[in-house]
């Protein structure tokens, strides 16, 4: 975006746009030195949104991309000799959008309960692979995994790196870490006899000495982060959805080795004391935190600590337990999630808590991510904001905000557009007609690319 915005400025200041814009150009043709040649692309937008800004740059922009990484950002329709050039005249460009918290080898139904006694992790990791392309034809060029089957999501990962699978590029938090009879723990109604007692697994621990060991064990595997379940949830059959279920000396074992590893840790909390003990042993984000109260708030703001919303989820589990989708256990712990998630997201979003975008896609079918943007504009969150959430936020919870999360020169070439402006109307977002991920374009014109159109 530098680029940019000193051309903006000169433009605004002296009215010098022509001059600036043919020495941006005159600079693109400095011949390059004899290496094999790079592909270039020039993307036409109406209209560019700034994520450093929170700004919607309204003039015509041209995004020129060299190989994966995006090379200036310059004012004008500007042409390049043998570049392919993306006609986005009547689109709104923005940075590749990033989901913070989704769960892309499951996809809850009504059937999920009693699928879990069919399913293998062969069968998770094949439907991974349509769920995380339809993550991507979605606009979400990078997305953070936070909770997958035994590491099949690590598989997934590597596999997109690699250009076997079509993806959004996915950071990792491998299985959950949770307690015996945790969220995360087999609560699943079976018999003791087809349960059984796990004892100390990777992802189950109690107390502090398993809990490092857990994480240095995620480590080994290939998690990119950590993720902890420090209080119940609402899809377990236990009764316990909003109680901790991790003591104090757990979670600060857990989140202290994780960051001697460089690793983040998401804590899925929804009751008040869960999230206060997770944010005093100093997580780096809070999911769900849907009963968050007045000292929870104030504490995060002082930690500057990331909040993940996963407003839509909290409506839609609601929706379903009223229309009978869920068994009675889920129901009751459902119902109570949607109506306060509106109201502490608002609260939060009013006391100036950072949010990042997460949307606990899989809870709901994965390729709708965009319903968080509409929600959160419904609860007041304002629609910039809301982008920006979806882009240098998530990836600065992510530590990777010098790489993606804004059209900047230098960065990963993820670019997306939506027919309109989404800062008038964000159900645009719900749009995307055009998906550029390191760039390759992966869509356009609203329709899939397969190679060798691409
Ligand atoms: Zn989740």
């Amino acid at each position: 975006m530098k680029v940019l915005r000193v051309v903006q400025s000169f433009t605004y200041l002296c009215g010098v746009a022509l001059w600036i814009g043919t020495a941006s150009v005159s600079a693109l043709q400095t011949p390059t030195p004899a290496t094999a040649p790079v592909a270039t692309t020039v993307l036409h937008c109406s209209k560019l949104f700034d994520s450093l800004a929170g700004k919607m740059w309204e003039g015509e922009t041209s995004i020129v991309i060299a190989g994966d990484k995006i090379q200036h950002v310059l004012p004008g329709f500007q042409n390049v000799p043998n570049a392919k050039i993306v006609d986005l005249t009547n689109q709104t460009c923005l940075p590749g959008l990033i989901d913070d918290h989704v769960h892309l080898d499951d996809q809850f139904s009504k059937a999920r309960y009693t699928e879990t006694l069919h399913l293998n992790l062969a069968d998770h990791v094949l439907r991974s692979t349509l769920y995380a392309r339809r993550t991507l034809l979605a606009g979400f060029t990078t997305v953070r995994n936070v909770g997958d089957d035994d590491y099949d999501t690590v598989a997934l990962r590597n596999e997109i790196n690699a250009g076997y699978v079509e993806g959004p590029r996915i950071f990792t938090a491998g299985p959950a870490i949770s307690t015996t009879g945790g969220h995360a723990d087999r609560t699943n109604g079976l018999s003791m006899e087809l349960q059984g007692d796990p004892g100390p697994m990777q992802s189950i621990i109690d107390g502090p000495e398993q809990a490092r060991k857990a994480v240095r064990l995620h480590y080994k595997e290939g998690a990119d982060l950590i993720k902890a379940m420090t209080s119940g949830g609402v899809m377990d059959l236990g009764t316990n959805g909003d109680g901790p279920q991790m003591t104090e000396d757990e979670i600060k074992a857990i989140i202290d080795v994780a960051h001697d590893y460089g690793m983040t840790v998401a804590v899925h909390a929804h009751g008040a004391e869960a999230i206060r003990r997770s944010v005093v042993a100093g997580v780096d984000s809070v999911e769900h935190g849907t009963f968050m109260d007045a000292e929870d708030i104030q504490l995060m703001k002082a930690h500057g600590t990331f909040y993940c919303p996963t407003v839509y989820t909290a409506v839609y589990v609601t929706e379903q337990a009223k229309k009978g989708e869920y068994p009675p256990a889920v129901t009751v712990k459902a119902l109570k999630v949607g109506p306060q998630i509106m109201h502490t997201v608002a609260a939060a979003y009013k006391a100036g808590i950072k949010f990042a975008y997460g949307t606990d896609a899989g809870v709901y079918p994965h390729g709708q991510n965009w319903e968080d943007f509409i929600y959160l504009v419904k609860d007041g969150v304002p629609a910039a904001y809301t982008l920006q959430m979806a882009t240098i936020n998530a990836a600065q919870l992510l530590k990777h905000d010098n790489e993606f999360g804004s059209v900047t020169v230098g960065k990963d070439a993820d670019v997306v557009a939506v027919p309109g402006n989404p800062l008038n109307d964000i159900t645009v977002m719900s749009k995307v007609s055009f998906v550029m991920k390191s760039g390759v374009i992966y869509k356009q014109d609203g329709k899939e690319l397969l190679p060798p159109n691409r």
